[in-house]
């Protein structure tokens, strides 16, 4: 859809449903996702302001009449089957909603017990995975983290493997271990080689580390031997989340040559648990970093391609200690999701409906922009120190991670919730 047609995007629009400065879901937001309720199970529905929208039931009543859409779509357990209708339906439910919501329009407004049933306070549901995930690749994307980690490990004269500006570098991780926000991450257990001893040890974790990320969600079906290409990517993109990948550095060292990473990385990952659209980031297109060398022609593109997000990841202590250690934005990708699509599918790789993409972990050129800790500690050696003189240089048992994202222009924010997770002990 082009930008300008995208009615839903329109700043000036206001909902009849109170939304409150700062909230992720302002009308011009709308992302999907699925929820359940002590009285509901799973559906589908579509955040604003501290509301759930049931979509069962608008589509049940007659409020999405005329879409097209097939009976039971959005009383599933997962977004897929919505998803696989494309990113063009996507965007009329979205249009459609928005409607709906909007403070002139009385269809749902005046019709109190329906208001009752079809929005739902966010308190009373848990949300749940948005999507069955059948792949999940990782990129590796941010020059400034690829820079840090090769410097940190290889050769800070030499920082970039040969490959890096002409590949974007990923691998395929773990899809069955990927959770939704909230859901408790075991400290992951393995060999590990210290520094003092010949022989690797196995145990708990000692480096246990976050990476912050944003991850897109594909909404077509492609066939073996058929490619994407840089131009056609955004067709197959529904909407983004955020992506944790959690990451135990020292398992991940011991293990990860030749083959990449391996059990370092496939424990767990999480996501937020809204769906945000490619329509609703429209308005926060903003040009990408000028790529040298040259790219081969199918990495090739035209046009803004990259997203200016505003990321931040907060450390939250079992005694409620928190503090904000990296504040980031999706804007510094080298590689753009674009590409990456391209890339993935050039060997004929299938592409499947509800497939994760990772950006990799997103630094910025400043030091407290850096997004994983293995950076903003340098390995262990600049720990941090909370209010409560609490030091930390990895995570610790009971600590959680959080992840925030929003994007802002012109008085409207569109957020992405909350990216959360707590370490338990090793089991
Ligand atoms: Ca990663």
């Amino acid at each position: 859809m082009k930008k300008d047609s995208i009615i839903a995007n329109n700043p000036k629009l206001k909902s009849w449903v109170e939304v409150s400065i700062g909230s992720d879901f302002p009308i011009q937001n709308l992302p999907f996702g699925i929820f359940k309720t002590k009285f509901l199970s799973p559906v589908a529905g579509v955040a604003i302001g501290n509301f759930v929208i049931d979509l069962v039931y608008l589509h049940e009543n007659g409020y999405l009449d005329g879409l097209g859409l097939p009976a039971g779509i959005f009383n599933k357990k997962y977004l897929n089957d919505f998803l696989a209708l494309g990113r063009k339906k996507g965007g009329e439910v979205r249009e459609r909603i928005s409607e709906l919501m909007r403070h002139d329009n009385d269809e749902l407004k005046q019709n109190v017990a329906a208001r009752e049933l079809a929005l739902i306070p966010m308190r009373e549901v848990q949300l749940l995975m948005p999507i069955r995930v059948p792949n999940y690749t990782d990129f590796y994307s941010s020059e400034e983290h690829a820079t840090n980690v090769g410097s940190m490990f290889r050769d800070p004269k030499n920082a970039l493997l040969p490959n890096w500006k002409h590949i974007p570098v990923g691998y395929h991780g773990r899809a069955s271990s990927i959770v939704v926000s909230g859901t408790p991450i075991y400290r992951p257990k393995g060999q590990l080689k210290l520094a003092d001893t010949e022989q690797p040890i196995f145990s708990p974790s000692r480096k246990l580390d976050f990476e912050l990320e944003v991850a897109f969600i594909t909404c077509v079906e492609t066939k073996l031997g058929t490619s994407i290409s840089t131009s056609n990517a955004e067709d197959a993109i529904f909407g983004a989340v955020l992506f944790n990948d959690w990451s135990a550095r020292d398992i991940q060292q011991w293990e990860y040559v030749p083959l990449g990473p391996f059990l370092g990385k496939n424990f767990g990952s999480t996501i937020s648990p809204w769906i945000v659209t490619l329509d609703a980031l429209e308005p926060f297109r903003v040009e990408g970093p000028l790529q040298a060398p040259r790219v081969l022609p199918y990495l090739a593109y035209n046009g803004s391609k990259n997203f200016d997000l505003n990321l931040e990841v907060s450390l939250i202590t079992s005694q409620e200690q928190q503090l904000v250690v990296c504040q980031s934005n999706f804007k510094y990708m080298y590689w753009n999701m674009n590409q990456q699509l391209a890339h993935q599918t050039v060997n004929g790789c299938n592409v499947q409906v509800g497939d994760v993409y990772a950006s990799g972990t997103i630094s910025g050129p400043s030091p407290d922009s850096y997004g994983s800790l293995l950076e903003l500690t340098w390995n262990g050696q600049r720990p941090f120190t909370l209010n409560d003189g609490t030091v930390r240089t990895f995570i610790e048992d009971g600590d959680t991670i959080l992840m925030k994202g929003y994007a802002e222009k012109e008085g409207v924010r569109i957020g992405f919730g909350e990216c959360k997770g707590k370490i338990w002990p090793a089991l």
